[in-house]
């Protein structure tokens, strides 16, 4: 027998024909959809407006796939980590990050990644393969629910800053935002949700050009293209300069600030020299930093640079006015920080 099409992969016009063509009203079509998506449904004995006969005709024609909570970890900051099982048992991990007024959701958009940042722990699992929508959608809706559950509100913002780059996973990130900020989803604004990349250039003009509405993050970690390259080997395909290029296009068509991830690491990136190439490249782009902790992966090949170091981008980035934030990491007693994701539980 052939496997059954996951229902989530139509999208509403081709639901709306389905129905059509199984001789029924279009407007079936729009209530499955909304069963699918807003509702979060997932079995088709729930569609309690349809007709027993229309539930069974579309269980034999389709399955509703749908990830699942393997494992939840809570940390004693707050900070939850799941393991999430995908209809194929490969495993992601989404993180519920809660600070005092918001959380916010870090979710994953691949099984692994096929980048070698050679800081970070998802790098170490290479790809396997893309996120589908509704797998991206889903753990969206798992968070806010543990939101509503451990923090009693809704979930405040996203952040594409799990498992994997978002830009190499183009279509279904941007349809999985589609819903997530639609009516019919979960109408969520686009002003909460922030889109991390390595910084692909391509990718990131064909985002200006398709008039995007949320925010985007790079993690750029050096503004001097040796030192770059050798943490982030994607820099030697596309170079700072290809990179600030792209940033510039996306500033002009969207007027939005760029903000750049940053991590500090003793003896590599910690002199008054990295911070002026860093003050260098932000005059070029609106833009604001925000240095992150390192969270230690390995066995200490790479390590968090002194308070000193800290002090002296801050000054440094002060003193020619460009914004700049210390985070602080959550979740560390979990491996539920970034760049700690790789499926450790
Ligand atoms: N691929 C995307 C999103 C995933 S990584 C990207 O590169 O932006 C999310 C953030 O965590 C990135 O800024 C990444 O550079 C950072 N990161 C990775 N490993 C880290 C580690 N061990 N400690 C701190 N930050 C890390």
């Amino acid at each position: 027998m052939p496997s059954k099409k996951d229902i989530r992969a139509l999208s509403k016009e081709e639901l709306r024909h389905f129905f059509v063509e199984n001789g029924d009203k279009a407007f079936r079509g729009n209530q499955v959809y909304e069963w699918l998506w807003q509702k979060s449904t997932h079995s088709f004995d729930d569609m309690t407006n349809l007709s027993k006969e229309t539930r069974t005709m579309l269980e034999e024609n389709f399955v509703i796939n749908h990830i699942k909570v393997d494992q939840m970890q809570r940390s004693n900051d707050g900070t939850i980590k799941n393991a999430i099982k995908l209809h194929d048992n490969m495993i992601v991990e989404s993180v519920l990050i809660p600070t005092e007024t918001r959380t916010t959701a870090c979710v994953s958009s691949q099984v692994g990644c096929s980048l070698d940042c050679n800081f970070c722990a998802t790098a170490r699992l290479k790809r396997m393969r893309n996120l589908n929508p509704d797998e991206i959608y889903d753990q969206v809706v798992a968070i806010d629910k543990q939101s509503r559950v451990y923090h009693n509100h809704k979930l405040s913002n996203i952040v594409f800053m799990g498992m994997g780059e978002p830009l190499l996973n183009y279509k279904n990130v941007l349809d999985a935002i589609d819903k997530i900020t639609s009516d019919e989803g979960l109408g969520m604004s686009p002003k909460r949700i922030t889109l991390s990349t390595v910084g692909i250039p391509k990718m990131i003009k064909k985002l200006a050009d398709d008039e995007v509405k949320f925010n985007l993050a790079v993690s750029l970690h050096s503004a001097i293209d040796t030192t770059r390259s050798k943490m982030m080997p994607i820099n030697d395909k596309s170079n700072l300069a290809e990179l600030l290029a792209s940033l510039q296009y996306w500033y002009t068509k969207t007027n939005r600030k760029i903000t750049f991830e940053y991590v500090i690491w003793k003896g590599i990136n910690d002199s008054q020299n990295d911070a002026n190439a860093l003050v260098d490249y932000c005059k070029k782009i609106p833009s604001k930093v925000n240095l992150i902790e390192y969270n230690a992966i390995d066995d200490g090949e790479f390590q968090q640079a002194s308070a000193k170091a800290t002090e002296m981008y801050v000054r440094s980035l002060e003193a020619n006015h460009i914004i700049i934030n210390v985070r602080r990491s959550r979740g560390k007693d979990i491996d539920a920080a970034c760049g700690q994701l790789a499926n450790k539980s």
